[in-house]
């Protein structure tokens, strides 16, 4: 799962930052409302966490310009404590949800979960697909009732296909979830951890669908 954060501050940004990574997420930080703007533009982000006081454009800006191209990603936004009525507008403009500043991280990965499955229309925490059950709180694989181990990356995409099951997501999407900008990437790298996912789950699990990418079945257990 790819974040765009957008947040000028330095020490709340790094803290935030570091805190989605290690939760396993893909994170690509911004520190102002113009370059939040163009990367919306050129870029497919999974999430955006967005605070609305930044230089250049404010937040709520980004967000009124996203919506009216018709980008429904989920958008968290970080307001300020005292300010009930930027939160308000923030949400009448199409943020999904808010978190007042300073807010705990654990928090934040909480809500970004639900708004994950919200925008899934997923009501239970847990993604299951056959024998395939993934916990995205507590990053982890349960296969035919057994846990089992998967690498970083091998969870990001599991996770991102099963999120997705019966959409066929592009290369570039996917890679896109799984790495960040300046992350040097293999150009076979996908194709390596979807070689690693298979031989767990068998050949048929993942798809391949020629010059576009891959896709799983909708499963019969999910919605
Ligand atoms: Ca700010």
């Amino acid at each position: 799962m790819r974040i765009l954060l957008v947040e000028d501050d330095e020490l709340l940004g790094e803290g935030t930052r570091k805190g989605l990574i290690q939760d396993g997420y893909t994170v690509d930080w911004v520190k102002d409302g113009a370059l939040a703007d163009q990367a919306l533009k050129t870029e497919k982000f999974d999430l955006v966490v967005l605070d609305l006081g930044l230089p250049k454009m404010p937040g709520i800006s980004v967000l009124q310009f996203m919506r009216d191209r018709g980008d429904s990603t989920p958008v968290l936004i970080l307001t300020a404590r005292e300010s009930i009525e930027e939160r308000v507008k923030g949400l009448d403009t199409g943020a999904d949800d808010y978190l007042t500043k300073p807010f705990d991280l654990y928090e934040l990965l909480a809500r970004l979960r639900a708004l994950q499955r919200r925008f899934a229309s997923r009501a239970a925490p847990l993604l299951v697909h056959g024998d395939i059950s993934l916990d995205p709180a507590s990053h982890t694989v349960n296969y035919k009732g057994e846990p089992i181990n998967l690498s970083r990356r091998e969870f990001a995409l599991l996770h991102v296909l099963l999120e997705n099951a019966g959409r066929v997501l592009s290369r570039e999407h996917l890679t896109q979830s799984l790495y960040g900008w300046g992350e040097e990437v293999d150009s076979n790298a996908l194709e390596v951890h979807v070689h690693n996912l298979r031989k767990r789950f068998g050949q048929d699990f993942i798809r391949t669908v020629r010059g576009i990418g891959y896709t799983i079945e909708r499963s019969k257990d999910s919605k």
